[in-house]
């Protein structure tokens, strides 16, 4: 099979809008691979690499010179070698080695396999919604059951590996596949709740309702004295949190797997923000910020599969394994508890509620219904900066916007974000066509703007950032509309900004401004 059969599909698929049609048209494509081809070509239409991280930077990618060919011929395999070999490079002078073969590969590839290659370099093409859709044309090519897949995708974690048994071993290959404590299983996600009161009234009170915190998902398994933890995309960090480690041997069982959230605490035991945690991730070695875990399901207790079990028994295991260690939880709770329970947790510094169904199994791998997450959202109105040109889809279009909130003193707009997100294609050739009217200069990646337009943006949150000028940045931030009905002098201030960020934080950060 050549590369080009996969562009093509992947072309296909974002051309329709129905679900249907995209499903199909990667069926026909998995019944066409090899044998040897079909991992590579799911974990590709689903915006993954087998080889995992490749270390190659997207500035690296886009900055490469190389004049495309003019027809395809790379095979599927030799893209795969390549990526091995990519994989393979360390040491001194690997930059430079990886721009070679980099540019070895780009320059086999044609205008649209070069695009489709820097889109699966850059992860730019990884989305849940896209995997849902690779799993169920697995199902459709290989005729077994969209449960059966899902079930085993959950299970291996690695969607790859289990087209494959569908392909070679059909429904029984797929449902051989077992809770095996050491292998770690896709996390079952959250749907967004329209409201507590809805969220409740659809469980009818049979739910509980947790805080949900802003950390990192952790799955922990233990095996006796073995222990492992992986992050929410199942890479294995046991290595760098020897605490954790540590606090798991020490519950009392002979084997568990739990899922829960970890947190970096203050002093106070008020929760640190999330980059705080997330940069004890990437951390080689354990540091002196200690992580605290908060669990909230537990998978497998003592030689017991919980999967399919009710919330309200995993729920019971959990306690009895580890009550010290669990996230709190208000079981079947009336709504003014619950209600006073949701102003609770974000006067403690976190970022909403979660409520779950206490009768539903761990769907694992699925954003289902029967968690569902609360948050308060935020819009803020702010002013448009500049924005960078895009690339990939993009390129010609004026996209990632720069974002600034009003300084309340008449000083500078002070830079708060940036986001491309929420951009339609209407809104990507408005801005391309208006942004020059208001340019106040330009460099090779970026327009500047004078402060003149308002657009609305929606956020989850306000971060502590020691990059922004303000000392606060937004989280995930998308653009709602542009706001032409608003004077720049009517945008939000810094202030209302630095009023999000959550309270222990917005201490420590005004001590330090004093
Ligand atoms: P989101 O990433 O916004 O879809 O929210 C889901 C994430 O919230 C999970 O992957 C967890 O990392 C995190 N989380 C925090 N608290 C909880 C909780 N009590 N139950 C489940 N997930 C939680």
């Amino acid at each position: 099979m050549l590369l080009s059969d996969v562009v093509e599909a992947s072309r296909d698929v974002r051309a329709t809008s129905s679900r249907k049609n995209k499903i199909n048209v990667f069926a026909e494509l998995l019944k066409r691979a090899a044998p040897q081809e079909l991992a590579q070509v799911v974990a590709w239409l689903s915006g993954d690499l087998p080889q995992g991280r490749i270390g190659t930077g997207w500035r690296t990618l886009t900055t490469l010179e190389v004049e495309s060919a003019a027809e395809p011929t790379l095979s599927v395999a030799a893209v795969d070698d390549a990526f091995s070999e990519l994989a393979g490079v360390g040491g001194s002078g690997s930059t430079a080695r990886r721009q070679e073969l980099l540019t070895a590969l780009f320059a086999r590839t044609t205008k649209a396999e070069h695009d489709f290659l820097i889109r699966l370099l850059t992860g730019e093409m990884r989305q849940g919604a896209l995997t849902a859709i690779v799993a169920e044309a697995v199902a459709l090519a290989f005729d077994v059951p969209i449960a059966a897949v899902r079930r085993a995708h959950m299970l291996s974690g690695r969607l790859p590996v289990t087209a494959v048994a569908a392909r070679t071993g059909g429904v029984a290959a797929l449902a051989a596949f077992r809770l095996e404590v050491g292998r770690p299983i896709q996390p079952m996600l959250a749907s967004p709740g329209a409201s507590l009161d809805e969220a409740l009234a659809e469980f009818g009170g049979e739910a509980t309702v947790e805080h949900k915190m802003d950390g990192a998902r952790i799955q922990v398994h233990r095996d006796g004295d073995r222990v492992w933890i992986f992050t929410r995309t199942l890479r294995d960090i046991t290595a760098s949190v020897p605490e954790l480690v540590d606090l798991v041997r020490n519950l009392d069982c002979t084997s568990v797997v739990l899922d829960g959230e970890t947190l970096a605490l203050n002093d106070s035991g008020r929760p640190r923000p999330f980059q705080e945690t997330m940069s004890r991730f990437g951390a080689a070695t354990a540091q002196e910020l200690l992580l605290h875990p908060y669990f909230f399901d537990c998978l497998h207790l003592d030689g017991a599969d919980l999967l399919d079990a009710p919330l309200r028994e995993r729920r019971a295991a959990l306690t009895k394994v580890a009550c010290g260690l669990s996230i709190p939880a208000l079981i079947a709770p009336d709504p003014e508890t619950a209600a006073e329970y949701f102003d609770g947790a974000l006067a403690a510094g976190h970022e909403g509620i979660m409520i779950k169904s206490l009768d539903a199994p761990y769907a694992a791998g699925r954003r289902g219904r029967s968690w569902q997450k609360i948050k308060p959202t935020h819009t803020l109105d702010l002013l448009v900066l500049g924005a960078e040109w895009g690339y990939g889809r993009r390129t010609g279009y004026l996209s990632n916007l720069h974002l600034g909130a009003r300084d309340p003193e008449g000083g500078e707009p002070i830079m708060v974000g940036k986001t491309f997100k929420g951009l339609t294609d209407a809104l990507l050739q408005w801005q391309t066509a208006e942004f020059p009217r208001h340019e106040r200069e330009r460099d090779a990646t970026t327009v500047y703007l004078h402060p003149e337009l308002v657009v609305e943006i929606a956020l989850d949150g306000v971060q502590a950032s020691p990059r922004y000028p303000g000392g606060a940045a937004l989280r995930f931030a998308r653009v709602v509309r542009y706001r032409p009905d608003k004077e720049p002098h009517q945008a939000d201030t810094i202030d209302t900004i630095r009023a999000l960020l959550p309270e222990g934080i917005r201490l420590t950060d005004d001590s330090q401004l004093e």
